[in-house]
């Protein structure tokens, strides 16, 4: 059986997409936990854009061992130098350089000569060759540049020592034949392209990522690169997660291996999810909520017979079990430490001390604890970041009542380090929080986004709250859990400036590519 490398860009150009703002803690997580997913490349970010994203992919490199982690880079000589020293501790050091071979891209955007843009290209390659053993090469906008030109550029960069080379389709305009014939028509037309790995890299602006991806692989593609969820720029990148299962599930059609281990689909899509603040739309392929409902009663009825009669798909094969949680009110800080290990968690002892008092609190308050609201907890201390929060609420309190004019009072600890309380009215008790914290603040916050959502079932649920909203002009998402949803609302306010403040620290750049 063939076997096609995953190259995971979440924490690239997933991170890309607007609102999404990870700290480098969250980052971390999400990086082990693609190395648990079974991605071959991890793009851990793109080194010379901020201090920021170099802190995020030195630390990746150093704790991935079983993924590849690369970075990405432009052309250029003090792009390739930042990311070797970021990249150096990689056991397997990959760099991602991009240069734009289409004819608008090179005419308009870089302003350079098609002859030019393959000078730059052949040094760049040759340049990281000399830092790096895996170098992949990116022709931005692939599938618009003249396919001649193309296989003239990748001529002379395979020469130059380039072991992967990336054809994307940007901007996500290709149709699936259209993909696969380019792919077809590379194989056939370069020089020596059977020594490096090809990669194709869509977006679905047409809806069409996923299908473009696997029309590559049929064409000769070794790689293929996506985002979980499928996250990213516009309309997203191909869903890396949907590509693993069409690949095992119609493994009689295509005779393919992707080594993605698909019981931490799931809980991937979930951490994934939950740290970026973008939704998992309900009817998504294989990680939607409905993805496995069956709701039409004849559905129903074939399913009670036999499952197969509806479902191609188990829920089992990407891991959501509803395994058995031992853990209650009146179990022991071993047995949750054990769990916590078991969950594939790393915390320190000070840490599990932290969680399990959370824990004895919430098994009071709550009837039945789930494997998620574990989930939740240890995550959440896992990605505490070192950093203090820059503005941390103490106390949020409400008073509503349908006649009259809901008010709330807030105290947090702000910047200079005292404790300040505020209180002013609303016209409901979410907007009274929000307009409460706007004074806390000091600045012009609008909401742009705002949503709570349960974490599990039943009343007694935990309640996450986002809030996407913008602050001086700039748009950051926050968000929290708690037992309270207005607690949470105001928690999520406050990470999301929390956020704001600490990329003004960092002075992270936004950086300005596709
Ligand atoms: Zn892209």
């Amino acid at each position: 059986m063939r076997t096609i490398d995953i190259f995971d860009t979440t924490l690239r150009d997933g991170e890309q997409s607007a609102g999404i703002n990870l700290n480098t803690a969250e980052k971390l997580e999400i990086a082990r936990q693609l190395e648990r997913f079974g991605a071959t490349v991890i793009e851990a970010g793109f080194p010379a854009s901020s201090p920021g994203d170099f802190e995020a992919v030195e630390k990746i490199a150093s704790i991935v061992k079983n993924s590849t982690v690369t970075g990405l880079a432009r052309a250029m000589k003090s792009d390739i130098d930042t990311s070797w020293e970021a990249l150096r501790v990689a056991q397997q050091p990959h760099i991602h350089i991009f240069l734009a071979t289409s004819p608008i891209h090179m005419e308009y955007k870089l302003k350079k000569s098609p002859e030019q843009v393959v000078d730059i290209a052949v040094e760049a390659v040759k340049y990281a060759k000399k830092y790096f053993p895996l170098v992949q090469w990116s022709a931005e906008d692939a599938f618009r540049s003249d396919p001649e030109f193309l296989v003239q550029i990748i001529n002379k960069v395979i020469q130059a020592g380039a072991t992967t080379i990336n054809i994307p389709d940007t901007v996500g305009y290709a149709t699936p034949q259209e993909y696969g014939a380019l792919f077809k028509f590379l194989k056939e037309n370069v020089t020596g392209i059977d020594r490096v790995k090809l990669s194709a890299h869509c977006h679905n602006d047409l809806g069409m990522a996923v299908a473009n991806s696997i029309a590559a692989i049929e064409n000769g593609a070794d790689q293929v690169e996506g985002t979980i969820n499928g996250i990213g720029e516009r309309a997203g990148n191909a869903a890396l997660e949907e590509i693993a299962v069409a690949l095992h599930i119609r493994k009689d059609f295509y005779k393919i291996d992707t080594g993605v281990n698909l019981q931490e689909i799931k809980r991937t899509s979930q951490l994934v999810s939950r740290l970026t603040g973008v939704a998992i739309q309900p009817n998504k392929a294989v990680v939607g909520k409905n993805a496995f409902a069956h709701e039409s009663g004849i559905h129903q009825d074939g399913m009670l017979k036999n499952r197969e009669t509806y479902e191609i798909i188990t829920p089992e094969l990407i891991g959501e079990t509803v395994a058995p949680l031992s853990l209650g009110k009146h179990s022991g800080r071993h047995a949750f430490k054990d769990r916590a290990i078991s969950m594939g968690f790393e915390l320190t002892d000070e840490q599990i001390n932290e969680a399990f008092a959370q824990f004895k609190k919430l098994a009071d308050r709550k009837k039945e604890i789930t494997e998620e609201d574990l989930f939740v907890l240890f995550t959440g201390k896992q990605i505490e970041s070192a950093d203090v929060p820059i503005y941390d609420l103490q106390n949020v309190q409400v008073q509503y009542g349908t006649s009259n004019i809901p008010t709330a009072t807030v105290s947090a600890v702000v910047p200079t380090g005292e404790e300040v309380t505020v209180a002013t009215t609303g016209s409901g008790s979410v907007e009274a929080i929000f307009n409460t914290l706007e004074l806390l603040v000091k600045g012009e916050v609008h909401i742009l986004d705002y949503r709570v959502t349960s974490i599990g079932k039943g009343r007694d649920a935990l309640g996450e709250a986002l809030v996407n909203l913008s602050f001086n002009g700039e748009v950051f998402a926050g968000r929290d859990v708690s037992q309270d949803v207005l607690e949470a609302s105001a928690k999520a306010y406050l990470n999301a400036i929390n956020r704001k403040l600490l990329k003004e620290k960092l002075k992270i750049k936004e950086p300005a590519i596709g």
